[in-house]
């Protein structure tokens, strides 16, 4: 397998070289080509395998530059997380010249919000905090496109499940949703059930 088989622009194949990526894991070549095709899926896969990539590729490959409203959220259970993800679209998405915004809880509010103020691509949030910032109207969700719900099974560990549906339910419903999770509980599925469209499910 080959980084070169997807059709990647230019700006997206230096940032994987320049990462060192000599060619995709098994759940990148599996999900890739779903993302760039605009297809819901569900991964069952953990972390260390290579997953944050596996969408940030291809949803920086489909982000439109010139617009300057979010186009993608990430949904985390953690700030640690949510800082990983966000830095992973920086080095992914650098000579695209990607502008991400990393949204959670204990850092100041008003800064976050005058940083949703600038050019977002691409928003990076833990559910309590984005929810928040929705609330106070601190930014437009009109142009999202991607919707990625990371590390499902341990935000409804966590008891997020309630704040990742008011979210959803304030996104445009023509978008791509994309689930990923270590398992899949009942209550994962009733939430792919609801917010996906004939998710493919992937196994790694
Ligand atoms: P993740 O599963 O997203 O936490 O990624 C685990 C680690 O694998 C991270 O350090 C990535 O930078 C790295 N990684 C992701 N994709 C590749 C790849 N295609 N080749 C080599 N390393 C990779």
């Amino acid at each position: 397998p080959s980084f070169n088989e997807y059709n990647l622009s230019q700006d997206l194949l230096k940032a994987i070289e320049l990462l060192n990526y000599k060619e995709p894991t098994p759940v990148q070549e599996q999900t890739l080509p779903h993302v760039l095709e605009g297809k819901d899926i569900i991964v069952k896969s953990r972390t260390g395998s290579g997953k944050t990539a596996s969408f940030a590729i291809p949803i920086c490959e489909r982000i439109n530059w010139e617009e300057n409203k979010p186009q993608a959220l990430i949904l985390t259970p953690t700030r640690e997380l949510a800082t990983q993800v966000s830095e992973d679209f920086f080095h992914i998405g650098r000579f695209k010249r990607i502008k991400v915004v990393a949204l959670y809880g204990k850092a100041p509010f008003h800064l976050q919000a005058k940083q949703m103020k600038q050019k977002t691509h691409v928003v990076v949030g833990t559910p309590g905090r984005t929810l928040d910032h929705l609330e106070k109207g601190t930014w437009d969700t009109s142009e999202i496109q991607y919707l990625v719900i990371d590390e499902a099974d341990e935000m409804l560990r966590m008891g997020f499940m309630e704040e990742v549906q008011s979210i959803i339910n304030q996104l445009p419903k023509e978008r791509v949703t994309l689930l990923f999770s270590a398992t899949l509980p009942k209550d994962i599925k009733d939430l792919s059930r609801a917010y996906m469209k004939e998710p493919t499910l992937i196994e790694i």
